[in-house]
Formats: structure tokens, sequence, C-alpha cells
């Protein structure tokens, strides 16, 4: 296995893709599960957090995706999740328990390693870079490009903003946070090789000087999904040796109690130090 889960998972989804002959976006999860004989059906969660189960009697398989969140994309990417684990070398394996069931926390939250993968798995099926990447050139940059993808993928807002940061030229961030504490952040490729920044720090909350910190302040911006647009500093989130003016936007994930948000570094570089 090469690279980190998420990559891992998304790479494996698509070389599926690429066999099933699917090459237009949006990708229809509940489609190729049909394709592959698997029932998808809707359920109400029995334990909260759980977004879905694969479920294997004798020979067949059946996905069940948790009815609680009324949300299509996160009910796309949760079938796609449980795609992962049908289809991924090992998981059937690994991740069913004795009578068969495996219960998903998809979207990012588990640090599991198969949830990883699944993760990375939903996320390149919904999102191949092939198609991912044209898309996101013709889309723009900024939040408003990330919206725009969601749209064309059928993906939720984080799991769009993720990819985006995965497969952009540009330099991004993404934050998720949650209580102004930070669940995790992806950095795109060229914002990781700007270099004398203290990239390793791992930071457990929300910098206080940042629009990010007072947004999430106000618990009702994130239940309701305000957004806003502002501009804040490298340093005030990463430290390092460089003054980086960025853009900062923060929109509320409603109900899942997390902000998003979405880091750009304006064209300009001001290096004060090298
Ligand atoms: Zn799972």
């Amino acid at each position: 296995m090469s690279g980190d889960p998420y990559t891992y998972g998304a790479r494996e989804a698509e070389k599926l893709l690429k066999e099933l002959g699917i090459s237009t976006l949006p990708v229809d999860p509940f489609a190729i599960a049909g394709r592959k004989g698997i029932t998808v059906v809707a359920k109400p969660a029995e334990h909260a957090g759980v977004s879905g189960m694969l479920i294997r009697v004798g020979n067949e398989f059946a996905i069940a995706y948790a009815t609680h969140i009324d949300n299509e994309p996160f009910q796309r990417f949760t079938v796609g999740h449980e795609l992962g684990h049908y289809f991924l070398p090992g998981h059937v394996e690994a991740v069913l328990d004795a009578s068969g069931v495996h219960q998903s926390r998809a979207g990012y939250s588990s640090k599991n390693q198969f949830e990883m993968e699944a993760d990375g798995f939903a996320a390149g099926l919904l999102m191949p870079r092939n198609l991912f990447f044209p898309a996101l050139v013709a889309a723009g940059k900024g939040f408003a490009a990330i919206e725009k993808l969601a749209s064309t993928c059928g993906a939720s807002l984080h799991a769009t903003a993720i990819r985006y940061a995965q497969c952009t030229r540009d330099p991004v961030a993404i934050v998720v946070s949650a209580e102004n504490r930070i669940e995790h952040c992806f950095m795109s490729k060229s914002l990781r090789d700007i270099g004398g920044i203290d990239w390793l720090r791992k930071r457990e909350a929300v910098p206080r000087d940042t629009p990010t910190f007072q947004f999430s302040a106000e618990v009702e911006n994130v239940r309701r999904g305000a957004r806003v647009e502002a501009s804040s500093n490298l340093q005030a989130w990463f430290g390092g040796r460089h003054d980086v003016e960025i853009s900062e936007d923060v929109v509320g994930l409603g109900r899942y109690g997390k902000t998003l948000t979405v880091l750009c570094k304006r064209s300009i570089n001001r290096t004060l130090a090298s």
C-alpha cells in the first residue's frame, strides 16, 4: 500500500470506475451497487453516529444507509463508503463482525485505518481525479469553486473541500473544526511546498486570532449554516516565518456542529525572512 489511507482508497475507487467504464459526473454509487447485485436499503440508525452498514448473509451483500441525516450527498458518500468495504482488499474479512455486520461512521470522523480507506474510496468514487480535476480548473478558486464542484459531483461541501485540497495546484488548506477544536486539516501539495512553516506542529485548538474562531464562538452561525468571507494570515494558523496573506472562507455545516474553513493563499507572497 502506498500513500495515506485516503489516497489509497481513492485510487482503488478510480480503478473500479475505469473497469466499469464510468466516465461522467455525477457518479451514481447506488447504480454501482446494483450492478454488483448488492441491495441498498434506507434504514433508521440504531446508534447515534452510525452512518451506514455493510451486511453479509451467506454470499449476498446488502448496504444500509442511515436516514436520520436527511442529506442526499451524505447518503451517497455513505453508500460509497460501504462499497469501499466491499471492494477494498481485506476489508470484508476485517470489518464484518461474527454476525456479518459492519457499522460505519463515514465522513472523516474515524481514525481507524479501514474507515479512513473507505472514506477515501467514497471520495474517489464520487470525485475521481480524472473527471474532478478538469471540473476543478473550470470552477475557479476558493470556496465558490468548492460549492460548484459539490453540486456537479453530488458530494457534500465537507467531502468536496477535502478532495479539492488533494487535487488543486493552488496553495489551499481545508480545516474542519468542532467547537473550535481542529478535527482535521488537509493541505494542498503546493501549500506544503511553501516551506519555512511549522507544518508539523499539531494544533488542537483553532487559533484565537482568526475569523474561524470568532465565527464558531457563535453557535448559531454553525447551526444555521452561516458563512463569512474574510482575510487572515498563514502565520496565524501555522506559525512559521512567512507573512502570507490568505483568504479565509468560513461556513457552518449545520446540525453536525462542525465548521468548514477554506484557506487560500492570495496571489502575492510577501516573504519577510529568507
Ligand atoms: Zn466503515
